[in-house]
């Protein structure tokens, strides 16, 4: 059973809907000082928590996004389960990129802050949700069917190699390319 604190925090900031402190109170039969004492000193003002917060807030946006685009192929039924997800995902990968073994930190440096380009890069910065296998039978945005890589895999595997197995190779090959570039930036 989770805790208190814990129930709250779910409520205010994975929810689906946006619940009123009233509503979480009735929920969870608590008083509402209680979930607005959570919310403002617990959360909302600890600096511990900004980061979780700005990712939350970023990760929501891609979830709305994904889901209003692929409609019925998108399968994370809330966006708890995407969240979940994609925090468990990442820690299994280490923070890098599934295809090319790049740290997304790395890869930001590279694709962000060494790049010459004039355009504003709008990617690069994290991770990216892919699909594993994107041929037409089996494309779904699903937690089996998904995983994270970064902006220049992502990019390179397009819809062209469908499949994971197809992309290994050319994923490893980019992941010493991109090495090779960092060291000389060092
Ligand atoms: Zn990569």
């Amino acid at each position: 059973m989770e805790s208190l604190k814990g129930q709250i925090f779910n409520k205010l900031f994975l929810s689906d809907s946006t619940p009123t402190y009233d509503e979480i109170a009735d929920n969870l039969g608590i008083k509402r000082t209680q979930v607005v004492k959570e919310a403002v000193d617990g959360f909302r003002n600890n600096p511990d928590n900004r980061n979780v917060l700005g990712d939350i807030k970023r990760l929501k946006g891609l979830f709305n996004n994904k889901r209003k685009i692929y409609k019925n192929e998108f399968k994370f039924r809330s966006f708890e389960e995407f969240y979940r997800w994609y925090k468990n995902t990442y820690n299994d990968l280490g923070g890098a990129c599934k295809y090319c073994g790049t740290p997304e930190g790395d890869i930001k440096k590279l694709v962000v802050d060494l790049s010459k380009s004039k355009r504003a890069v709008t990617r690069g910065r994290h991770l990216e949700i892919e699909r594993r296998n994107s041929s037409s039978d089996n494309n779904e945005y699903s937690p089996d069917n998904c995983t994270l890589c970064c902006y220049i895999c992502n990019n390179a595997k397009s819809d062209i190699f469908q499949n994971e197995q197809d992309f290994i190779t050319i994923g490893a090959a980019i992941g010493e390319k991109v090495k090779g570039m960092l060291l000389k930036n060092v």
